[in-house]
């Protein structure tokens, strides 16, 4: 209930306003978001490799309306990726790149257009790009722009969320050679005809998801910070004979950095999702839903600006 609410208000520009402008916003967007420019996505980036991380950086922003605001995406994803590699931290760190900031909901050409540079942009600094996976509406368009970047940039990840229905016959079509999958539970408000609504249900058809992906031929990407999922995972891990370097755990910056460390100490890949960038509402949301128990931090927060 509680998470319906706060997805709704992730849509509401009054909401956004609101707390956009409240003074305490910033301490609890410090915890999840890099910082607003460039060079904060680097010197989190930094900190984080000498930990022993790899990272995929995310520029903020979502659901763009006009081709130009398409374009300063494209352009602020082209200067980070020479950026990173003029820091050498390629290939270490690479990007995730929503299909919605580049044009998806009005021109799926400039989309694509806009993606396919990112990609020729990353494979010249010796990275990868992930495409995030939106709300089901955009799922066939996203995994067809994929299919076509995949053709010239084949290492391009997709993301899939095991809360849809239909994502176990997608992992088992993506489970090949050379494909990378980020395999999440899924972040938005989805109807039942095309979801499982229960945490149950969700949380079977992921372990369903890991069993086709980790015993099959591409590199999963365990994209959770679920206790239970994780050790899943260490397990599959084992039994299909899985080192370091053919599977990765993902989680987000700011949750379960101890967690992240110790999957790190034990020899595994652990990859950090780091957003950065002024247009941090949409996604803070998402976080809070997750775990209403974060509204409590932003409660003290709130509590320690009177
Ligand atoms: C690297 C990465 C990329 C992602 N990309 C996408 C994407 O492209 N599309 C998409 O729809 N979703 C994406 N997600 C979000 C994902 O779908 C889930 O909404 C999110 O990861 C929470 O699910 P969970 O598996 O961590 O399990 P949950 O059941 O939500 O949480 C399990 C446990 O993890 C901890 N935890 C979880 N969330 C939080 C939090 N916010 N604060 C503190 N502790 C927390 C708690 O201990 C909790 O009990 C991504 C997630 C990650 C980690």
């Amino acid at each position: 209930m509680l998470r319906s609410v706060i997805l709704a208000a992730s849509r509401s520009s009054r909401v956004e306003q609101l707390v956009a402008t409240a003074p305490f916003s910033r301490d609890v967007v410090r915890r999840f978001v890099a910082g607003a420019q460039t060079a904060d996505a680097l010197r989190v980036t930094r900190e984080l490799v000498d930990g022993g991380l790899a990272v995929t950086l995310d520029n903020l922003g979502e659901d763009t309306v006009t081709p130009e605001q398409a374009t300063a995406t494209r352009d602020e994803y082209l200067t980070l990726l020479r950026q990173l590699a003029e820091a050498e931290l390629t290939p270490g760190a690479e990007v995730s790149v929503k299909l919605s900031a580049l044009g998806q909901a009005f021109d799926e050409q400039l989309a694509y257009d806009n993606a396919r540079a990112i990609c020729a942009a990353a494979d010249a600094a010796r990275t990868t790009v992930t495409l995030d996976m939106e709300d089901h509406t955009t799922t066939d368009s996203t995994l067809d722009i994929l299919a076509k970047l995949r053709k010239d940039y084949p290492s391009t990840g997709a993301v899939l969320q095991a809360y849809l229905r239909r994502t176990e016959s997608d992992c088992r079509e993506l489970a090949s050679a050379g494909s990378r999958v980020r395999l999440c539970k899924g972040a938005y408000k989805e109807p039942e005809s095309v979801a499982y609504q229960s945490t149950r249900e969700v949380d079977k058809s992921y372990v369903r998801c890991l069993n086709i992906l980790m015993s099959g031929d591409g590199y999963p990407m365990l994209a959770t910070h679920d206790p239970r999922l994780i050790a899943i995972g260490e397990d599959r891990a084992r039994w299909f004979d899985r080192g370091p370097e053919r599977f990765e755990f993902q989680m987000l910056y700011g949750i379960r950095p101890e967690e992240q460390a110790r999957l790190v100490g034990e020899g595994y890949t652990v990859r950090t999702y780091v957003p950065y960038g002024d247009d941090w509402y949409g996604y803070l949301m998402r976080r809070l839903a997750e775990r209403p128990a974060n509204l409590a931090f932003f409660a003290r927060a709130l509590a320690s600006r009177k």
